[in-house]
Parts: C-alpha cells; structure tokens; sequence
C-alpha cells in the first residue's frame, strides 16, 4: 500500500464539505480517490432529480462523470481546520493573564469612544468575564453563564463603533448584522445561521478564531414580536427563536465562503458556546413604557406630579427593566440569554464637539493631517465646532450627522486650497459653517489674514 493510501486510511475527508469521516458517516468512494459524504451525495442526487443539471438520466450515469462534475465545482475557499486536524497554523489560544483587566479595557475605549461611561464601564467588566469564561471553561465545577449583551440607545449614539473599537483592541474576528435581513429558515431573506457564515468569513475562513469572535446584531427592536399580527410573524418572533440556540451555545453546520447553504459549498461546523453576542437597538418609544411603568408602580393620587417628573427625566432610558423589554415585545426566552443590559445616552452638543477633535482617530485630526501634505495648516474656531455640533444636533442622528456636515463644507476647502501655493493656514469660522461668511486664509510667511469672499 502507498504512503498515499495510508494518509487516506486515517484521515479521509469528503470532497464537497471538507468534513471528515468521523462527523459525516461512511464515506463513499468513487473513482480517482474521491471520496463524498453520505448527505452531500444526497445534495447533489436531489439536484439532478429536481433538472438542476439538465435532464440526466440518472440510472445510466458513468461515475466517472461524477469526478470531472464535482473538479468542474467553482473553486472553493480553503478551510482551516481545528487544531487537531492543523496544529501549525492554529491561532495563539487567549492566555488568562493577557486578557486585559476592566480597567485597562476601558481605558483603551476612552481613546475612542466619547461619554458612554457607564456603557464602557459594563461592556469592559463582561467582556473580560467572558472571555475568562473562555480561557477556563469551568471554575470549580460551576459552569460561567455566557455574557451575551443588550445594548440600548439612540441613533448615533457609538452602539456600533463601541463594538466596533472592541473587536479591534482585542483583535478579535467581528461579524455585524441588522436584525431586519433576518427572517425565519425558509423565508425570503438571511437565516440566522448566516451571520455565523459572516463571522467565519471576517475570521479568514479560521474556525477556531471564529468561535472566539463577537457577533453585534444591530435594530434589534426590529424583531419583537408583532402586536395583533394576524400572519405568521417570520421576522420577528420567529427570529427570536431562531437565535436562541445560537445565543446559548449550539453546533451549526456553516456553508464556507458563502452565506446560503446548498450543495455546491463547503460546509464546516462551528460552535457557538464561546461566540460573545451583543445585541443594540434605539427601541423607539421604548420611553413611554418605562414611564407608564413607573407611574404604575408609584402611589395612586400622585400620578399627574409624577408622569411630569418623569417626562423631564431625560435620562429616564437607562431606568429600563427587563420587564419593559418584554412589553416591547421581545419575547422572556431571548432576553434571559442576554442577561447585561444596559444603555447609552443621547450625545449632547458638548459630547458632539468632543467628538470632533478628541478621539485618537478625531475626524479634524483627519482632515488637518490631509492638509499637513499640502503644507497647508487647518485650524477650526471653538465657535465653529459648537456650530457644526448645532448642525448636528437639529438632524437627531447622533454623531451619524457630523461627518456629512463636515464633509459638506470641506469640499470647497480641498477643492480651492491645493490651487494656491502661497496659501499657508486655514482657519474655519462659525459664519463660515453656516454660510454667511468665509474661512481665514492666512499667506505662507505672512500673519496677515488674507480677506476671502
Ligand atoms: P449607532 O449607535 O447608531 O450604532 P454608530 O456607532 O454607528 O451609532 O455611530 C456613528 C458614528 O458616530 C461612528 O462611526 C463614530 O464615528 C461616531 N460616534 C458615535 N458615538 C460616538 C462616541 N460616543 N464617541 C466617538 N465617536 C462616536
């Protein structure tokens, strides 16, 4: 017997799903050593039957076509396997002592994202148990719940650039999703299963990377359960369940390189155990129900003086409950299975402004150092950026509003600027911002601010 041959005794694998003998069964052999797996034989079978491949009669087929048709399959995306099956290439496993302390999380947040201090503060603390949990697996026998996440707040408020800066100072692969493309297997749209697929993809197609990533599902409020919905709710509920076992910890076969399964890809499998899931949602008039509660629970006679302390309470989201989730309309199962909960606030406009010019990667820092090549300064009048902060604000999109209006008004800046060597500082001013003046353009050599119109 060759060498070939032995490799082929131990470790055989199916040609279509790349899994081996071990998860899929008997192996079946066709010609030219290919061997195919009992359900992607199937796959391909029922393909045929259904005209996929023409009208082949079937009975008559040579397996000697069933070679060159699976080699003529689109090339397909190389696998990674788990440690046991390659040990070279398997990345470092995270080390207990070189996960971060809270502290230090937070810290390395704080560079980037603005406000959000109790936000950063929870998200640090549970990132670090869970991935604790990770390292260790049990304590003592007693089994670490997972840290999955519920994350509330407005539009713009950092939900996913938190998750975001998270994934990145922690390197950890990140699949983002919006709940609303989600519907139930079947139904027009991504299954769950396909931001697994995602987050293999983000992973470089790693396994083993992959299931120590994070998953944000964003618009979760998109999803709770349809009041008096007379139909079949296939994007809501129906969603809510289907997450459930990815939530708590499940094996799901994933197509590899794609997000639809059928015949043609490769499937592997992935477990969900390690995956850290955050879920974030504006919940839109989440408020009343959290106000009613309130009022509900405070003594009767007193409820108008209340319903008025509370309708001044701009803070009144962060009092929120799991109660009031279900309300919403989010069904007790899938909230028990994310149990930290908290909240962002609304941006104000000093937060705006702070965003502007503070965070490490600071938009104005952006725009300055573009301008740097050019040897041309750009400065900004703390008047101007209470001005775009303003701008911003009257949209209600968060931070989301800053980048366009900035954009806006720098177009003219980089169009022009380039055009006059002499130029050697711009300054932008309020009245430039809103359009009823121009920038200060200062000559290179020169104090003196030339006049623009
Ligand atoms: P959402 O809460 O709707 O998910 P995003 O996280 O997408 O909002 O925010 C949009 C953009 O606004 C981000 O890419 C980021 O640049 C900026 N941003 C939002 N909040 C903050 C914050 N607290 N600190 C710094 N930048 C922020």
């Amino acid at each position: 017997m060759s060498d070939k041959d032995n490799i082929y005794d131990t470790e055989r694998f199916c040609y279509v799903c790349k899994r081996n003998e071990k998860q899929t069964g008997k192996l079946i052999k066709l010609p030219n050593d290919i061997y195919v797996c009992p359900d992607c034989m199937q796959r391909s079978m029922d393909m045929m039957n259904n005209g996929y491949f023409g009208n082949f009669d079937f009975d008559n087929i040579d397996m000697s076509y069933m070679n060159d048709m699976i080699k003529g399959m689109r090339p397909q995306p190389e696998v990674k396997k788990k440690k046991k099956e390659e040990k070279k290439e398997a990345p470092e496993p995270l080390d207990l002592k070189k996960i971060p302390a809270p502290h230090q999380i937070k810290g390395q947040l704080d560079d980037y994202v603005i406000g959000q201090e109790y936000a950063k503060k929870v998200i640090s603390v549970a990132v670090y148990n869970h991935y604790k949990r990770v390292v260790t697996n049990t304590m003592d026998e007693i089994e670490i719940d997972k840290s999955n996440m519920m994350m509330i707040g407005p539009t713009g408020s950092g939900k996913t650039y938190l998750v975001k800066t998270l994934a990145r100072l922690l390197n950890v692969p990140l699949a983002i999703t919006d709940a609303t493309s989600l519907t139930e297997a079947g139904y027009i749209g991504d299954d769950v299963e396909s931001v697994l697929s995602k987050l293999l993809q983000n992973a470089d197609n790693d396994v083993e990377k992959a299931e120590r990533g994070i998953i944000f599902i964003d618009e979760i409020d998109k999803i709770a359960k349809k009041q008096n919905a007379h139909s079949r709710d296939v994007s809501g509920e129906a969603v809510q369940q289907g997450l459930l076992k990815l939530l708590e910890g499940a094996d799901v076969e994933v197509p590899v390189g794609a997000t639809n399964k059928n015949a043609m890809v490769p499937m592997t499998t992935i477990n969900t155990k390690n995956i850290l899931f955050i879920c974030g949602g504006a919940f839109p008039d989440l408020e009343g129900i959290i106000k009613k509660r309130l009022t509900k629970q405070a003594s009767i006679g007193f409820n108008a003086d209340l319903k008025d302390k509370y309708d001044r309470d701009s803070n009144i989201l962060s009092r929120v409950t799991v109660d009031d989730l279900r309300e919403y309309g989010m069904i007790p199962e899938f909230l028990g299975r994310l149990p930290v909960l908290f909240t962002l606030e609304g941006l104000t406009k000093e937060m705006l402004v702070q965003i502007l010019k503070e965070p490490k990667n600071a938009i104005l820092e952006q725009y300055k150092k573009l301008l740097e090549l050019d040897e041309v300064k750009l400065e900004f009048e703390d008047d101007a950026l209470e001005a775009i902060a303003e701008k911003a604000l009257e949209k209600k999109t968060g931070a989301r509003a800053l980048r366009a209006i900035i954009e806006e008004f720098m177009l003219d800046i980089m169009y022009e600027i380039p055009k006059d060597d002499a130029i050697g500082s711009v300054m932008i001013t309020r009245a430039y911002i809103e359009g009823n003046g121009a920038p200060v353009i200062t000559m290179r050599g020169t104090d003196v601010p030339r006049l623009t119109q």
